[in-house]
């Protein structure tokens, strides 16, 4: 602990911490080198672990990087970071990201912007910046992000880290602040496929507090590691050959298709007509429940309320209109119109009929392939500021990483070599639904 406080203190002008926890985490660690001492120690003793500031700890502060949910203390802790403390985790502070989880860089969030380690004039991908760069710059040695449309996927390709998106519904969402809640799902970031297997498998599992969390046995990811087998793996055509994919992440892809082959694997192509619908399905879809989840955020219940309100609707507008950032408010009105009653059947019904063309597509491929294999991005990590006036090519970035979103299959992001400015590329891996301990292995065996 007293190693990673050092390191966040000479690092702090990269932005990952918004809150650093040193006292309760010292404390932490006391407890814990005792429990060893006497042989009680948990599986994750002594484990530093960062938390995205989208998750809830009891007694602590969350905002979701959003000015609206300033001074918001929780009353109780997300069942995920719960979990890791009774394993005795040591959690050592809390992890910028963009607001409410909305967008691909990080520049949207009222801590400020987090800066790539690997190239500070390069944001670090987003949603979950922060707790990128924290594992990233050796600040902690795991972080828990969350991953709705690619928040954890892609900022761990831009880090060059282990990054895991599991099946919707394996890991609890109880703690976790919405932002669309039939996507929602909570990740990790590691240096290495054992401790992101070790702390999603002590994560996930039912739970009382969420109804939609699988009652599925969770099996011991980290001690299925072991891989042998001749798999048989698909990739697809229209990704690799997308226009907007960066040259060298094509060839790095490439070349583990190819490596796979030699290996003995069986490496198909196959065509995906449905990507160009991927992505407006997703944004259909996550504004709508955006919409709708953030409509609790009235100045009444929680955080932030406008001083300068002088009637109940005004204190309503005030609120929403200066405790929202500009993107926030961008996808609420997007995601009102698409459920409005002139407008439901044409965007909101249309795109849930798609969604299901796109997972019973990507279920069946999953069928009869082990594995699908994509680039995590389109590019490598970009500069500050080169999409903030263009959110059409804000959501470009996710492209790859929308896919596993909208069918909820779990998908992993691992780290696939380096582009000619040293900046890391990523390699995506998909399975089907509750196989994470398959992606694990595989992607053991590829790292
Ligand atoms: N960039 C995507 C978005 O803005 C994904 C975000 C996420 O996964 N939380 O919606």
């Amino acid at each position: 602990v007293n190693y990673y406080l050092q390191n966040i203190q000479t690092k702090a002008h990269l932005n990952a911490f918004v809150e650093v926890y040193t006292e309760s985490a010292l404390e932490q660690a006391a407890r814990v080198d005792e429990k060893i001492a006497s042989g009680k120690a948990g599986r994750l003793a002594g484990m530093v672990i960062g938390i995205k500031d989208v998750l809830v700890y009891k007694d602590h502060e969350s905002n979701a990087s959003s000015r609206i949910l300033k001074g918001f203390i929780s009353q109780y802790t997300a069942t995920a970071i719960q979990r890791l403390i009774d394993e005795d985790a040591i959690i050592i502070g809390r992890l910028n990201c963009d607001e409410f989880g909305m967008g691909s860089s990080n520049e949207n969030s009222v801590h400020g912007k987090v800066l790539n380690a690997a190239d500070e004039s390069r944001v670090p991908g987003g949603s979950s910046g922060g707790s990128a760069v924290a594992v990233q710059a050796n600040l902690c040695t795991v972080s828990l992000g969350t991953d709705t449309g690619g928040s954890v996927r892609q900022p761990a390709a831009f880090t060059g880290l282990v990054g895991i998106k599991p099946t919707y519904s394996r890991v609890s969402r109880w703690g976790l602040i919405a932002y669309a809640s039939s996507f929602d799902t909570i990740g990790v970031f590691s240096r290495n496929v054992r401790d992101n297997a070790l702390v999603m498998e002590i994560m996930a599992g039912p739970d009382n507090f969420d109804s939609t969390a699988s009652r599925k046995p969770v099996p011991k990811y980290s001690e299925l590691l072991h891989f042998d087998k001749r798999v048989k793996v698909a990739y697809l055509k229209e990704t690799i050959e997308s226009p907007a994919l960066q040259k060298e992440i094509k060839e790095n892809t490439l070349s583990v298709l190819e490596r796979l082959k030699e290996e003995g694997h069986e490496v198909e192509e196959v065509d995906f007509p449905l990507l160009k619908y991927v992505l407006p399905t997703y944004y259909i879809l996550t504004t709508a429940e955006a919409s709708s989840n953030l409509s609790r955020y009235d100045g009444v219940k929680y955080g932030y309320r406008s001083p300068n309100a002088h009637n109940l609707e005004s204190m309503y507008k005030k609120t929403r209109s200066e405790g929202f950032g500009e993107e926030v408010k961008r996808r609420i009105m997007l995601g009102t119109f698409v459920l409005s009653a002139s407008y439901y059947d044409a965007y909101f019904t249309k795109a849930q009929k798609v969604r299901r063309l796109i997972k019973e597509f990507t279920e069946n491929l999953l069928n009869k392939y082990d594995y699908i294999l994509l680039p995590t991005t389109p590019s490598t990590a970009f500069k500050f500021g080169e999409h903030s006036n263009d959110p059409v090519a804000m959501y470009l970035e996710d492209l790859f990483t929308v896919q596993a979103s909208v069918s909820g299959v779990p998908a992993l992001s691992l780290p696939n070599g380096k582009d000619h400015q040293g900046l890391p590329i990523g390699l995506q891996v998909m399975a089907n639904s509750f196989k994470e301990a398959e992606l694990y292995a595989f992607g053991n065996y590829l790292m």
